[in-house]
């Protein structure tokens, strides 16, 4: 039972003393509360339940206050909570050697840092010292973290700041075969891929061919005709889970390459298993990156990050001292080792692959049933659901209507996420521990809302 300050004291004190921004896009009219965790489960103030699909975006891989997790971080803090890592200190150590084996050769060096902002802006650093040059390309609609160098790689407006930030960071368009200019119907098996398979009549994916076209057009005017790096999430997380073509990451990585360049994934949310099939995104686009970034689900909610990269690449990142206070910390490296652990006993991949298979082929009958379900993509716990107009027009359903509809499924107890550049698009991305009951309950929920929505219109 609760018995803290009252909600009237908490919004109080927001108003007062909190980033006045976090009040504004406070995501619900009538905000939550939350008071409590465990596992697939948040509870608020006033004992009511929610079963959370969204998981502080993709954050809590393995589950809110993991037993496993909670046990070995209460081991760790009674042992050792800080020392400079000019030491050697055993849970560092040992997080490096097993997550290095989840990751494939030649990605085997280590760097920690607290967030994925600072993950990324490491990874910039290396990126421009080991290849000499300075631009890098990221996609429109990205987010990659809001300090002043990831806000370059970040590409939606409502997270820039007139400041001259990420200079040298330039955009391709992003290849979303939905809202964007190229593709359409038959891109649309997306159920069982990391990427969209074609079946139009081409024989070739044309979407596929105008978006590196368009790639090859940001290239040709990169100064001077030399990258740094292109930056790319397996799965567009924040810009609304958009899938790419098959075949198009391996093909950027191979333009951009011979630009002399690095190609970064960043994994901060499709990372640690999401994916379903694979360990990581990018495995699932058959490319091996120079460079990949991790946050969020790594901690299962603790602060940490990482860059790993390959031994050449770090060899050029030693002119300089580089350190960083707290970045991997023996609490941090207990909490993940003990992640992993998790993720391994609990089958959490699997979960991924089969209750998210489940929830996207029952999503795709809910898009077949209502005009303002517009796409229903993703793959395993990385969904995306965007909302539209009518199925003719794809014009984005308005915020009003984005958020009668979310507000409705808050009220009957799920919480889910928001994203794509106007907001347009519902995101799933729940603990790892979910059930097939959950998503039946989700599943009831959302028709139920989306009946709703359509009955008051
Ligand atoms: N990369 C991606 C793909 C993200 O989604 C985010 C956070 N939403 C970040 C980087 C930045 O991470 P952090 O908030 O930990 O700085």
């Amino acid at each position: 039972e609760y018995k803290g300050m009252s909600k009237e004291q908490m919004i109080d004190i927001r108003k007062r003393n909190c980033n006045p921004m976090i009040m504004k896009v406070t995501y619900y009219k009538k905000p939550v509360f939350i008071h409590q965790g465990y596992m697939q489960w948040l509870w608020d103030v006033d004992g009511k339940r929610y079963l959370d699909l969204f998981a502080g975006v993709a954050t809590v891989s393995v589950g809110h206050c993991h037993p496993k997790v909670t046990a070995a971080t209460e081991q760790q803090l009674k042992k050792l909570w800080h020392t400079t890592n000019i030491y050697v200190y055993p849970p560092l150590h040992e997080y490096c050697e097993k997550l290095a084996s989840y990751l494939p050769d030649p990605l085997k060096v280590i760097y920690f840092t607290n967030s994925g902002s600072e993950a990324n802006d490491l990874a910039m650093l290396m990126a421009r010292l080991h290849t000499g040059n300075y631009d890098i390309i990221t996609f429109r609609g990205s987010y990659h973290g809001g300090s002043p160098q990831a806000m370059g790689l970040t590409s939606n407006a409502i997270y820039k700041y007139p400041i001259a930030n990420g200079l040298g960071c330039t955009t391709t368009m992003c290849p979303d075969v939905f809202r964007g200019p190229w593709g359409g119907s038959h891109c649309r098996d997306s159920p069982v891929q990391t990427t969209r398979e074609c079946s139009c009549s081409h024989g070739h994916c044309v979407a596929n061919e105008q978006y590196i076209e368009q790639l090859k057009e940001t290239l040709a005017t990169s100064v001077p005709s030399r990258i740094a790096a292109f930056f790319g999430e397996p799965i567009q997380g924040v810009g609304g889970s958009v899938q790419y073509p098959k075949n198009y990451l391996k093909e950027a990585y191979k333009l951009v390459r011979e630009k002399g360049g690095i190609c970064i994934a960043d994994e901060v949310q499709t990372g640690f298993g999401r994916t379903g099939s694979h360990f990581w995104g990018f495995q699932g686009h058959d490319v091996v990156p120079d460079m990949v970034t991790m946050a969020k689900g790594i901690g299962n909610g603790f602060p940490l990050g990482a860059v790993v990269t390959t031994p050449e690449i770090a060899a050029s990142f030693t002119k300089g001292v580089h350190f960083n206070t707290f970045g991997g910390n023996p609490v941090a490296c207990a909490v993940a080792s003990s992640v992993l652990d998790a993720i391994q006993e609990d089958g959490t991949q699997q979960i991924s692959l089969e209750v998210g298979t489940y929830l996207l082929t029952e999503l795709a009958k809910l898009r077949d049933k209502y005009e303002i379900v517009g796409d229903v993509r993703g793959k395993g716990l990385q969904i995306g659901v965007e909302m539209v107009k009518d199925k003719v027009s794809r014009a984005p359903l308005s915020p009003e209507g984005m958020n009668e509809i979310f507000e409705d499924i808050k009220d009957m107890g799920v919480l889910i996420g928001k994203g794509g550049l106007y907001g347009q698009t519902f995101r799933i991305q729940p603990p790892m521990c979910i059930t097939k009951e959950d998503a039946d309950f989700f599943l009831a929920i959302f028709n139920q809302s989306l009946y709703n929505y359509m009955e008051r219109r």
